[in-house]
C-alpha cells in the first residue's frame, strides 16, 4: 500500500538508492533490454472546446488551429502499415475534443478492425467516453484506451476547467470494467510541485486496478498558451518522478511521451535507467514535434534496447 508519506519517503530518498531500488522492480517484472514502440496518428486535431492550459488545441490558445479531420480510413491504414514498418507495436488514434460523436467513433471502430488485422495493438484516445461508446470500442477489438489525468487532484482546477478530474476517473474505470487495457498519466512542468506529481500517482494508484501502461509527458511549451512561459522541470526531479512511478507500478509500462525532444540522450538514458519502456515514435506527438525517428533509433542502438 502507497499513501503520501511513504511515496514521498522514496522520493527523497538518495538519488542511488531511489535508482538501485526502481532498477530492481524494473527487472523482476520486465526484461530490462526492450523498449516498446508505440506511434500516433492524430485524426482530429484542433478546435477543441476544452480548456486545458498546455495544449496548443485548447481554446485558451490564442493561436489555436481550426478543427481538422482525417475521414479516410484507407488514410489511416497505410499510416497503420508505415508505423509497423518503422518497428511500431502499438498504433494510436487520437483525437480532440470533449467525447466522440457518432462519426468519429464508427471511424474509429472501423480502424481499429483494420490495425488489429496488421498485427498491432490498438490503442485510441478520444476523451470522455460513456458505457455504449465502450462497449463499442471492445467489441472492435480495442486494446487500450489513453486518457490523462494530467495532474494531481489539487492542482488539476489550475490546469482544466471544462472537465473535472473525476469525470477522467470515470472513463478510465468504464474501460477497466469492460476489459480495455489503459494507458493513462499526465503532464510535467505545467507549475505543478513535486508534492502534486507524488499526489497524481497516488490518483492512478487508487483505480481498481493498476493501469496497464502509466504515460507521462513533460510539457512543450506552446506560444499563446498560458504556459508558454511555465518553470522548466528540474532534471533529476524527472527522473525521481520516474524512479516513483516504476516502483508504484511494477508491471504496467511506463512510457516517456512529450517532451522527449527537448531532452539530452544522457537524460533520456537515465530515464531509462529510472524504469521507462515505452516511447513514441515519429515525426509528431499530436501537435508538438517528437523525437527524429533516426535519432531513437540510434539512440536504442546504443544504448542496447531492442524493441518489444
Ligand atoms: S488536451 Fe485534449 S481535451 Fe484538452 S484541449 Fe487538448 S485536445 Fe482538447
Amino acid at each position: 500500500m502507497f499513501d503520501f508519506v511513504k511515496a514521498n519517503e522514496l522520493f527523497n530518498k538518495p538519488l542511488l538508492e531511489l535508482l538501485y531500488r526502481a532498477q530492481t522492480v524494473h527487472r523482476q517484472n520486465f526484461d530490462i533490454t526492450k523498449m516498446q514502440l508505440c506511434t500516433l496518428l492524430s485524426i482530429q486535431t484542433g478546435g477543441c472546446p476544452e480548456d486545458c492550459a498546455y495544449c496548443a488545441q485548447s481554446k485558451r490558445n490564442k493561436n489555436r488551429p481550426p478543427m481538422e479531420r482525417i475521414t479516410d480510413l484507407d488514410e489511416i491504414i497505410k499510416s497503420a502499415r508505415e508505423a509497423k514498418e518503422m518497428g511500431a507495436s502499438r498504433f494510436c488514434l487520437g483525437a480532440s475534443g470533449r467525447k466522440p460523436g457518432a462519426e468519429l467513433l464508427d471511424l474509429v471502430c472501423k480502424a481499429i478492425i483494420e490495425i488489429k488485422k496488421l498485427g498491432l495493438k490498438a490503442c485510441c484516445c478520444m476523451g470522455t467516453l460513456n458505457e455504449d461508446e465502450v462497449v463499442r470500442l471492445k467489441s472492435s477489438g480495442l486494446d487500450y484506451y489513453n486518457h490523462n489525468i494530467d495532474t494531481s487532484p489539487e492542482y488539476y482546477k489550475n490546469i482544466i476547467t471544462t472537465r473535472t478530474i473525476e469525470e477522467r476517473m470515470k472513463t478510465l474505470a468504464l474501460c477497466q470494467r469492460h476489459g480495455i487495457k489503459i494507458c493513462t498519466g499526465g503532464i510535467l512542468g505545467i507549475g505543478e510541485s513535486n508534492k502534486d506529481r507524488i499526489n497524481m500517482l497516488l490518483k492512478l494508484k487508487s483505480l481498481d486496478k493498476d493501469p496497464e501502461l502509466i504515460t507521462i509527458n513533460k510539457l512543450v511549451k506552446i506560444p499563446g498558451t498560458p504556459l508558454e512561459d511555465a518553470p522548466e522541470i528540474e532534471a533529476f526531479d524527472l527522473v525521481r518522478f520516474l524512479a516513483l512511478a516504476r516502483i508504484m507500478f511494477p508491471q504496467s509500462y511506463l512510457k516517456l511521451s512529450a517532451g522527449r525532444e527537448t531532452m539530452s540522450d544522457e537524460l533520456q538514458a537515465l530515464c531509462f535507467f529510472a524504469g521507462v519502456n515505452s516511447i513514441f515514435v515519429g515525426k509528431k506527438l499530436l501537435t508538438v514535434n517528437n523525437s527524429r525517428y533516426t535519432d531513437d533509433l540510434a539512440l536504442l542502438k546504443k544504448l542496447g534496447f531492442s524493441k518489444d
